[in-house]
């Protein structure tokens, strides 16, 4: 089939959702091509039966999550308190400490204070670090010139503190500290509203999950604009042509004005461009990679380890995860663990077939836990990094170099071509809030071109100051 509207949005994740919303809701006509035979992209859902579901990619949002409130809101969906309650349980080379509250006392005086005075340190640089535009950063060159392994190797000393730092940021990041450049780490803390609080449950982004699962706010979006979205339709080719873009896939061309591209950026830079993109692109394209993931649910009768007083969370420095939380829908039944195998872990366990994975996830959840947990009655994985039209998450990260060579690629549209995708958010970057940033970004920045070649002056953008505010 063959079509023409004012803008195709490619890819029909929250960003793509979000920005055919905003079009359409403002009178454009719009075609959002989706590849998957569903919407939502790294949103999916598990049923559980009984009409509940759990989520097999993005689950959580705090109180500075202010922007996937709102859609989520918009679509009828609120949210939950997470599960908090009793000790957590950490593995950090090798040994079991139980403890509550941000950190494990019992890993001994000398790595706490290591600890304290590193999370204080990334806190306080993290703040200099603007999320509209990391590269304008006071001391850009030297954040962006060193991995968070170098910064560690001069201001961490215990190898307790280096191995708990390494663990955090491969549950966070999904990748390595030595991979990630410090930049990067401070940018996506900045614009999630902390560091501590990127690593928080109750007091952080964590605190909350969505009734029904996170995945059902994209069904909700999709659902309202049925004449928009087409599934099973990825887009291999966009054309430029002097007064429009045509975007095509296996048996599909659609023309339009503009085009969004909604997806992540390591999957824009597989699509092929004629004209061919600027090198200056191609070249921040070929430099944000995307973490290494993947989510394994086990499912049991009931949330046993409630009962012996755990809350459930494990994280592990050197297991099969690097960290594991109790994710039983609100009323607690069936129980539900989830373990999140990331950064080196899931380089590892990629290489396995599923059973010896799920043999693995399961004995790290036994030494957490006990033998029950050994016996779940359904265990599902989800392996981010092979499916074909996400290659991993949960977002994108920044090697050395990259934002201070490139980084005003993220969001300068090329001709006809305007970009979204969490990558690209500016509140929560990285999460759903800077899905729904972007989506919406892209769509201001359309009104604003369509006011320009109406011949009217377009407004002034106020709300990425806003946004970046409330994201603080
Ligand atoms: P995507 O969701 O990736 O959407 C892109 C869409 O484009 C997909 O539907 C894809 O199929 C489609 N597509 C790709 N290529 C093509 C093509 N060529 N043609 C057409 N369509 C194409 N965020 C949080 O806020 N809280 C969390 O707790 C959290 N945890 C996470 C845990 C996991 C395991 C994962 C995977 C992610 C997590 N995230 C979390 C991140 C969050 O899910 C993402 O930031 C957000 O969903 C990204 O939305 P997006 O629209 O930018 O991209």
């Amino acid at each position: 089939p063959s079509a023409e509207a004012d803008v195709i949005v490619v890819g029909a994740g929250l960003a793509g959702l979000t920005a055919t919303r905003e079009l359409k809701d403002a009178g454009w006509t719009v075609k959002t091509l989706e590849a998957r035979e569903r919407v939502g992209g790294r949103l999916k859902g598990l049923d559980l039966g009984n009409g509940k579901a759990v989520d097999l990619g993005g689950e959580y949002f705090g109180d500075k999550s202010t922007m996937i409130a709102e859609t989520a809101k918009s679509v009828g969906i609120t949210g939950f308190r997470s599960y908090d309650e009793g000790e957590r349980l950490t593995f950090v080379n090798g040994r079991r400490h139980a403890y509550s509250g941000l950190f494990p006392w019992r890993m001994g005086p000398a790595a706490i204070a290591d600890l304290g005075q590193a999370i204080l340190k990334i806190e306080r640089l993290a703040k200099q670090v603007p999320p509209d535009g990391p590269w304008n950063a006071p001391n850009a060159e030297k954040l962006d010139s060193q991995t968070l392994w170098s910064w560690m190797q001069r201001n961490v000393t215990t190898a307790t503190a280096r191995a708990f730092i390494t663990m955090m940021i491969e549950a966070a990041f999904c990748t390595r500290p030595s991979d990630v450049s410090l930049m990067h780490v401070l940018y996506y803390a900045n614009a999630s509203g902390g560091f501590r609080y990127l690593l928080e449950v109750s007091g952080g982004i964590q605190r909350y999950r969505f009734d029904g699962g996170a995945h059902s706010i994209p069904k909700r979006l999709a659902a309202k604009l049925p004449d928009e979205v087409r599934t099973g339709a990825p887009v291999r080719r966009i054309e430029q042509r002097s007064d429009s873009v045509v975007v095509s896939g296996p048996g599909f061309e659609y023309r339009g004005r503009w085009v969004v591209v909604a997806i992540p950026v390591t999957l824009a830079g597989r699509i092929d461009y004629a004209p061919a993109l600027p090198g200056y692109r191609d070249q921040f394209t070929q430099r944000l990679p995307a973490g290494s993931a993947m989510k394994c649910l086990a499912v049991y009768d009931e949330p046993f380890w409630r009962a012996d007083g755990l809350s459930g969370q494990i994280t592990s420095s050197d297991g099969p995860f690097r960290v594991a939380f109790d994710t039983s829908p609100a009323d607690g039944s069936p129980g539900v663990m989830s373990a999140f195998v990331t950064g080196s872990a899931a380089r590892k366990l990629t290489r396995l077939t599923p059973a010896e994975r799920r043999t693995a996830v399961l004995d790290g959840l036994v030494a957490g836990l006990g033998p029950k947990a050994g016996k779940p009655r359904e265990f599902v994985e989800q392996n981010w990094l092979d499916e074909e039209f996400t290659r991993g998450c949960y977002h994108g990260w920044g090697p050395p170099g990259l934002y201070t060579a490139f980084g005003p690629a993220l969001r300068e549209p090329i001709g006809r071509i305007h970009w979204a995708g969490t990558e690209s958010g500016v509140h929560q970057m990285g999460s759903m809030g800077g899905a729904v940033d972007s989506g919406r970004r892209v769509a201001r920045e359309l009104f604003a071109r369509a006011a320009e070649e109406r011949g009217e002056e377009s407004k002034p953008d106020t709300t990425i100051t806003e946004a970046v505010g409330r994201g603080r």
